[in-house]
């Protein structure tokens, strides 16, 4: 397993967790053991939105002596005090919740206490006016919360939260059908998306992502929006390649769907090459690079995606990402133009033209 730091809290998160909507549908057994399962291979990192409350005592069956060594994100908002799954923002029903919660996991404490399910900027206010934010701060204080983080689908809402509150994390919703305008939570337009993962690489503020196939949309071509099928390590990859982001939450249910999973860590970069979406319908990069590495090798030995992620993030005002291009043992400095990347680019990039420009803005951008 391949792990990343929360740049804002430290946390060792590993690139593949588990989003826990549908856990409780295997029954009890299968998926404690799938729990188990996915912590033994390295998964430290468990977002409890779940899709029922019979979730909440299978992990805490299945994790609660391993407890110091996973997080968990614990939803301030979701309602589980009947059973199933409700939105809340009445503060006396999220406490009951939350208490049930902690009880039923065994434990004590919530790594990322969440603002839940934010997507409108009147729930927001109604989430402040009811206490509801004010109880999760409450909570840090006495260290049961340790840090907080933010569920939305909704772009414009992210920034209106991330302007008046400091958050650790963000829960959003990223896959390559949202990304391009399709399907249920296509919210904003791909610009507006791209400005958030920005601007939370920018502020150190990690992503955990949701809904990665989009409901399983994306792994049927005859439910795709593109009408094609990919696989679930080609959305993994894309996901992850994405600035600011720390882990992807696809959800699991048995050993075998675990496994599945797992296996993410051992693929090639051919099983992991989403290139193909640049044929799909809808996606439109305009020779803007993604980072997706298809046009690898370079001779030079110049990572491509990477040195055009730091480029992009610089230019968004990331000074980390200037400092981190310097550390590169190999950069656009050392392009000789070959224009091997320009042939083999599926997004009509003209990377060897680019190469030029990001090597003139960081020399300037170094010497400052
Ligand atoms: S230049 Fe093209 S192929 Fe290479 S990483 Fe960027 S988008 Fe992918
Ligand atoms: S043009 Fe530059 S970046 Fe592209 S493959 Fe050739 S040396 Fe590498």
């Amino acid at each position: 397993m391949r792990y990343r730091i929360n740049r804002k809290t430290g946390d060792r998160i590993s690139e593949i967790g588990i989003g826990s909507s549908y856990m409780f549908e295997a029954g009890h057994d299968e998926a404690v053991k799938a729990l188990r399962k996915a912590y033994e291979g390295g998964i430290n990192y468990f977002d409890l939105a779940a899709g029922h409350g019979d979730s909440f005592p299978i992990y805490g069956d299945a994790l609660h002596e391993v407890r110091k060594n996973i997080f968990y994100q614990i939803h301030f908002g979701a309602d589980y005090t009947n059973g199933e799954y409700g939105w809340s923002l009445d503060l006396e029903t999220v406490k009951r919740s939350v208490a049930k919660m902690l009880k039923e996991l065994r434990t004590d404490y919530i790594d990322y206490g969440f603002i839940h399910c934010q997507d409108e900027v009147s729930d927001w206010e109604t989430y402040k006016k009811n206490g509801i934010y004010d109880y999760i701060l409450e909570l840090k204080e006495k260290g049961i919360v340790r840090h907080i983080g933010l569920s939305s689908h909704t772009p414009e809402v992210i920034n209106k939260i991330m302007d008046e509150v400091d958050i650790d994390m963000l829960m959003f919703s990223i896959n390559p059908g949202y990304d391009f305008g399709q399907g249920e939570y296509a919210n904003g337009s791909t610009d507006d998306r791209t400005q958030i993962y920005r601007r939370c690489e920018k502020e150190g503020v990690g992503i955990s992502v949701m809904k990665p196939f989009s409901g399983g949309q994306l792994l049927d071509a005859s439910l795709s929006p593109f009408g094609k099928a990919l696989t679930i390590y080609q959305c993994l990859k894309y996901i992850l390649d994405k600035p600011g982001v720390l882990v992807a939450l696809p959800g699991a249910q048995s050993v075998r769907e675990v496994e599945a999973l797992l296996e993410y860590e051992n693929k090639t970069d051919e099983e992991l090459d989403y290139s193909v979406i640049s044929e799909f319908k809808y996606v439109d990069f305009n020779g803007k690079c993604v980072y997706c590495g298809h046009c690898k090798p370079c001779p030079m030995g110049i990572d491509i995606g990477l040195v055009n992620k730091y480029y992009d993030l610089a230019v968004s005002g990331d000074l980390m990402a200037v400092e981190h291009y310097r550390t590169l043992e190999v950069n656009a400095s050392d392009c000789i133009g070959c224009g091997h990347c320009d042939s083999r680019c599926p997004f009509s990039v003209h990377q060897s033209e680019r190469m030029q420009q990001i090597r003139e803005y960081m020399e300037a951008a170094c010497v400052k």
